[in-house]
């Protein structure tokens, strides 16, 4: 089959091979792969910046596709359905983490894409446990996105929204916008911030729901954010760039005893003026992955037309142009690039 390997450390060193097809063992299934989503962490695998924990591998974790064929042992699925599978492969199963649902922060998770081969090939092997049938209603390619809107999901989820809260989401790109529709699903009033080239996306981000836009070459993100909360600030920020700059804006403008939730990776040490933290009373959390009600929260959302994919899967390509949808997402071009292994438009 084909497969798109990185096959060392380092920058690049990616490329696509022909390599055997895979077995389902006990309790896995195989998936004949309709699209996977080019995740910004896959980009950060090619440069080098993220680390696999095995080489060679096949990245890839936003996948949907039709179960191909069915390992030992398992009994719940059939040939042919449609299916999506969660990011996590493995767990321990009996750690504090596993046993309430929290398998996400299990200590020897492995995941797709990371440890085990991912889905940027033909088919891939994947954990019967973390598959979740796609809603009749739903196209093959909305289902790719259901791995980021599920972080999604489980972002929001740590906010504790109230209706009428004024959200502020920094950084508007496939995952800001995620977390921005989530957001107004809960009742909330969005502000969407982006960088001065962020534009088109920000007019997608106006498109899908959000209040207010600004870029943060506007002077006036202040004085619009205090004027609508009555001169207090944001109740809610969910940090979604990644830069350090976003940081810096969000501790700024979020309210005395707001919540402020960091989605997006730094991928370095950021300076923040931590002392905010004490004088405002917030509560700061982090947020990673997602689990199993998170996943099955964010098909229902996609059926219910509470958040749209529509806008935000800009490009498909086959797999064989894997370098012009990894050059697409690094240049910040559209939103989600989703890659083809079958060559094929699937619905
Ligand atoms: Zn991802
Ligand atoms: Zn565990």
């Amino acid at each position: 089959m084909l497969a798109l390997v990185k096959y060392a450390p380092g920058p690049g060193n990616m490329e696509l091979r022909q390599l055997p097809e895979p077995e389902p063992g006990p309790g896995q299934v195989r998936l004949k792969v309709a699209y996977t989503g080019i995740c910004g962490s896959d980009i950060h695998i090619y440069s080098g910046a993220i680390e696999l924990n095995n080489y060679p591998l096949v990245p890839g974790h936003e996948i949907s596709g039709i179960i191909d064929a069915i390992g030992p042992g398992v009994n719940e699925w059939k040939v042919g359905e449609r299916v999506t599978t969660e990011h996590t492969f493995s767990t321990c199963g009996h750690c504090r983490y596993c046993r309430q649902g929290e398998y996400q922060e299990c200590a020897v998770r492995r995941s797709l894409g990371f440890d085990t081969n991912g889905g940027f090939a033909e088919y891939v092997i994947v954990a019967a446990d973390m598959l979740h049938r796609i809603p009749d209603k739903l196209p093959l390619e909305a289902a790719a996105l259901s791995e980021p809107l599920a972080a999604a999901v489980h972002a929001v989820a740590k906010a504790n929204i109230k209706w009428g809260d004024v959200v502020l989401i920094i950084g508007p790109g496939p995952m800001g916008q995620l977390v921005a529709q989530v957001a107004k699903a809960e009742g909330a009033r969005i502000i969407v911030v982006g960088a001065p080239g962020d534009g088109e996306r920000l007019q997608v981000a106006s498109t899908l729901g959000a209040d207010h836009t600004f870029h943060t070459g506007e002077e006036y993100i202040k004085e619009v954010l205090l004027d609508l909360t009555g001169g207090y600030g944001a109740d809610v920020v969910l940090e979604c760039s990644g830069a350090g700059g976003g940081a810096v804006l969000g501790l700024e403008v979020i309210r005395r005893q707001g919540t402020y939730i960091q989605v997006g990776l730094f991928g370095k040490p950021v300076e923040l003026d931590y002392e905010k933290i004490t004088y405002k009373e917030l509560t700061i959390k982090g947020t990673f992955c997602h689990n199993w009600p998170d996943w099955e929260k964010a098909l229902a959302l996609m059926v219910a037309g509470k958040v749209r994919y529509q806008e935000l899967i800009t490009t498909c390509l086959p797999l064989v142009k894997w370098e012009e949808g990894f050059r697409l997402m690094a240049k910040r071009q559209g939103l989600k690039v989703l890659l083809m292994p079958g060559e094929r438009r699937w619905t």
